[in-house]
């Protein structure tokens, strides 16, 4: 390892931390982060030409795999051409039409460069269109960082919001409500309150900022439910969720449809993306129909487009979210059957082709206690057997873990007898 420590020496003298995103950095699990240099399927190498599994995939976007051949002659073919004009191109209208395709609530949709804006932008259209500035996020959710929702809860069931985090003003997170996740009562008990204040209601449909955690039964429809009583907005945050766990992302596996959707991560296979769509009446609000202000220099970036493209069209191909979901039912399980071999108490969850690994034997884990009370010394422990071994998991216990269309039977299995050494070492 040692050209990654060099670098990464390097980099702490010119990057805080040495990162460009703090979770990259291995603060929760101790360690040096690993500087890659090059991926193909569903592998990756690092700089010291190690080779690893990969289960991160760049934080999710990589549902093709590394260096997919047709997604990189694409991308190639179009930067040929000119890398960014900033006028209207076709590849986004086709991108934009290919996601209202799709996306069961998407009447229209506006292209940013990342998560965090599409967030960002929702919440502005979102106050604009209620005329009220109160807003719902859960704990344990991200939306990137976004200032008002960053505001971190208490441990009542209802939080007023405080700042979560130094340079965020309090009167930025006043107006942030944060509730318990997968808690229907409370958002109940919420409205029941402030429902005349209250613009929106933003949920990740499958929280995977907090490990993998499903939506249980009722808790979707009772959000979209209490939203349509006082008529406030419901805004699912499908960065993460979209296509990862269904070809009609979230909204379509659960069958709940959002008023606003945001889609950032597989939408731009790899490069920076994020959009916003939805109601058309709400998104015509937005300039220069409406007076909401939101833009973006590089925003529907051809690049980002045909990568996008090439890659919404090999997840949405007829069969394959169906055999991408039946490999992580595989690894899933036999990560589930080699724990248990070795009586370590293992929970798993699994959304599509997200999964999550809980040490403890508090299963099913559907709340955020539930995950903040996981062994965090046995999942660092298992975390760097594994890299030991060549798998690459997320360097943190609160990070979803991904599975892509590359990951076939070889590495599955490379991935399992890798486990079974890994979980006797635990
Ligand atoms: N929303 C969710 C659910 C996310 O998982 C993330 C990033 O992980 C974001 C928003 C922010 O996206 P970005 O990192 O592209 O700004």
């Amino acid at each position: 390892m040692q050209r990654t420590h060099e670098l990464f020496q390097q980099a702490r003298e010119l990057i805080p931390g040495g990162v460009n995103s703090p979770v990259r950095a291995f603060k929760g699990v101790g360690g040096e982060p690993i500087f890659f240099e090059r991926g193909e399927g569903p592998y990756m190498w690092d700089v010291d030409g190690k080779r690893y599994v990969d289960y991160v995939n760049s934080w999710g976007p990589l549902i093709a795999g590394h260096a997919d051949p047709e997604i990189v002659r694409r991308v190639q073919e179009t930067a040929a051409k000119g890398l960014s004009f900033g006028t209207p191109v076709e590849l986004e209208v086709e991108l934009a039409r290919t996601l209202c395709q799709h996306v069961p609530s998407l009447e229209m949709v506006r292209l940013v460069n990342s998560g965090t804006e599409a967030t960002m932008s929702a919440l502005r259209l979102a106050r604009a269109f209620t005329g009220r500035n109160k807003i719902v996020k859960f704990q344990g959710n991200y939306h990137g960082h976004v200032d008002a929702l960053l505001a971190q809860a208490g441990s009542g069931a209802l939080t007023l919001g405080v700042p979560g985090c130094p340079g965020v003003p309090e009167a930025v997170v006043a107006d942030t409500l944060a509730l318990p996740y997968n808690d229907a009562d409370a958002v109940e008990q919420c409205f029941a309150e402030h429902g005349g204040d209250i613009a929106a209601v933003i949920v990740e449909p499958v929280a995977g900022n907090m490990n993998c955690v499903p939506p249980v039964p009722g808790f979707l429809e009772t959000l979209r439910e209490v939203c349509d009583r006082h008529d406030a907005l419901l805004i699912f945050d499908e960065v993460m969720t979209g296509f990862r766990v269904g070809p009609q992302c979230a909204q379509g596996r659960y069958g709940i449809t959002p008023d606003l959707t945001c889609l950032g991560k597989v939408i731009g296979g790899g490069m920076p993306v994020g959009a916003f769509g939805g109601r058309r009446d709400v998104m015509e609000g937005l300039a220069p129909v409406g007076g909401v202000y939101q833009a973006g220099t590089l925003a529907g970036n051809p690049v980002t487009m045909a990568a996008g493209l090439a890659t919404l069209e090999r997840i949405t191909a007829e069969g394959a979210f169906e055999g991408l979901e039946a490999t992580t039912a595989e690894l899933v399980d036999g990560f589930k059957q080699r724990a248990d071999a070795a009586g370590i108490p293992l929970a798993v969850n699994q959304a599509g082709s997200m999964f999550g690994l809980f040490f403890t034997d508090d299963a099913p884990v559907t709340r955020f206690e539930q995950v903040k009370a996981c062994d965090l010394e046995a999942f660092n422990r298992f975390f760097h057997a594994m890299l030991e071994e060549g798998v690459y998991l997320a360097p943190a216990a609160f990070e979803a873990g991904f599975v892509s269309l590359a990951h076939d039977r070889q590495a599955i299995q490379e991935t399992l007898d890798a486990a079974e050494r890994a979980f006797a070492r635990v």
